[in-house]
């Protein structure tokens, strides 16, 4: 019975992770960029939308070389044209430890704690504190090395990463890896193994993509961290936390339990400024790093003047994550005002706004994505039926299309059919109707509603 549960357990565990695997933007696995950071036609996921990508890489850039604080990112553009996915790039572009929060600008208001509580909250969620611990490297053991160390003749720097599973091997990694770096065989972000043996350096992959032989390798890998090419020994990465998630551990009035609950209410001010203190001191006795992350809020001109007077005085702060905001509005009124601006936004904030804008995707670009969605769902759909669901996305809306992949794998399922075919999509959108539909039904009826 108990080894029933146990097994059970793991199945729960393995398909949570599968969902979490398949989120909206699980297809996304940086920005697409080439080494000169222009973008690729289709890479990491992302299709099209050049223009914007090409901007969020010069973001990048600037993020890497610390240029960026005190400004933040607007990402201006109708709905479904990316904002979210390149977002999301820009988190996975910045390395695999990047903590990435989205919100909406309508979240802010609730009831259960103020409005700059829930962006506080929303801030400490989107900043990583890696911790940081010295221990033995165990024989056999999946380690992985990452030099943070000059690349391709010394004008670009990156991390380049090798794995080994031999202990010995760890000790004169440091000098394998500076002499591939030197022959130029490695490039920034590229992770390697090395054959003890024959000394040979194998690419797996490149570590910001997070290529999927390199997640394959699993959670016993271990890290060792060598922040200026040397080799420090023994010191591993054993967690990477929210700066979120230690106020709420800490908070008396919390408990470690309100983090699996969701519902942490507001945490006191002492609680924070001694978190604060607690990570600066690890920092300084080498305990800790701070990975500034990504948060983006979307629908921001739901957001009203006190939010943005708050957001405006916290980009100055340290410890700001890179605020990245979006909006689908053009001239609007400034929420708690009677002033309009441009995207709703006051003028002082404005001014700090680096502004990309997305534009509509074409039909080929549409195809693309869904057929990219098609493969990271495990769909099987047949060229025609790709070509009508690409028709509806037109139709109707990028997302409504995304969403009926899924459903039409279930009807196909069903009458037992091994790939999704052009009856699959339409009977799903015959079951399920678009907003264009449900808003026009429901003018026909309006009258029949109303009483
Ligand atoms: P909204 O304004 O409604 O929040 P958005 O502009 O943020 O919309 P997304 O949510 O990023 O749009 O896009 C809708 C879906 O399409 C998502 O699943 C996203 O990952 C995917 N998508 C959008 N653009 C691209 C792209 N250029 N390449 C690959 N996938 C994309």
């Amino acid at each position: 019975m108990a080894a029933a549960d146990v097994s059970l357990g793991n199945t729960e565990v393995r398909d949570l992770t599968r969902i979490e695997r398949i989120g909206a933007h699980s297809h996304i696995r940086g920005l697409g960029l080439d080494d000169s950071l222009e973008p690729r036609d289709v890479s990491q996921g992302l299709v099209g939308q050049h223009a914007a990508r090409r901007a969020t890489g010069v973001i990048y850039k600037m993020i890497q070389e610390g240029q960026i604080a005190g400004r933040a990112i607007l990402l201006a553009g109708k709905p479904g044209t990316g904002k979210t996915a390149i977002a999301m790039g820009l988190a996975q572009a910045l390395g695999p430890d990047t903590p990435f929060t989205t919100i909406a600008g309508s979240e802010i208001f609730s009831l259960e704690m103020s409005k700059t509580e829930a962006l506080t909250q929303a801030f400490r969620r989107s900043i990583g504190v890696k911790i940081m611990e010295e221990t033995e490297i165990i024989e056999g053991e999946v380690v992985e090395i990452q030099v943070d160390t000059p690349v391709g003749g010394g004008d670009k720097t990156g991390r380049v990463t090798l794995c080994t599973t031999e202990m010995e091997t760890v000790y004169d990694l440091g000098a394998k890896m500076i002499e591939a770096l030197q022959k130029e065989k490695v490039g920034a972000g590229d992770v390697m193994t090395i054959d003890k043996a024959s000394g040979k350096i194998t690419k797996l992959g490149r570590s910001f993509t997070r290529s999927r032989d390199y997640d394959a390798m699993g959670p016993q890998t271990r890290f060792v961290q060598c922040p200026e090419g040397e080799l420090q020994k023994r010191k591993e990465v054993v967690h990477v936390v929210s700066l979120h998630e230690i106020d709420v551990i800490n908070s008396r009035q919390q408990g470690f339990l309100a983090l699996f609950a969701g519902d942490t209410g507001e945490i006191k001010g002492e609680v924070r400024e001694q978190i604060d203190l607690k990570v600066a001191e690890w920092r300084e006795e080498g305990k800790a790093t701070i990975v500034p992350g990504v948060l983006f809020i979307d629908e921001v001109h739901m957001l009203d003047i006190e939010c943005f007077s708050w957001l405006n005085r916290a980009l100055e702060s340290h410890l700001a994550p890179v605020l990245i905001i979006a909006t689908n509005r053009g001239i609007a009124k400034i929420r708690g005002t009677n002033y309009k601006s441009p995207h709703g936004i006051p003028i002082d904030l404005l001014d700090r706004l680096m502004i990309v804008s997305t534009v509509a995707y074409s039909e080929q670009e549409v195809k693309k994505i869904l057929s990219i969605r098609c493969e990271e769902e495990d769909v099987e759909m047949d060229d025609d039926a790709i070509i009508l669901l690409t028709k509806i996305a037109m139709e109707t809306s990028l997302r409504y299309a995304i969403h009926m992949i899924m459903a039409a794998q279930l009807v196909s399922t069903k009458r037992k059919g091994t790939q999704v075919e052009i009856e699959d999509i339409k009977k799903v959108y015959s079951l399920f109707v678009d907003i264009k539909r449900s808003t026009q039904f429901l003018m026909e009826y309006q009258k029949d509603f109303m009483f």
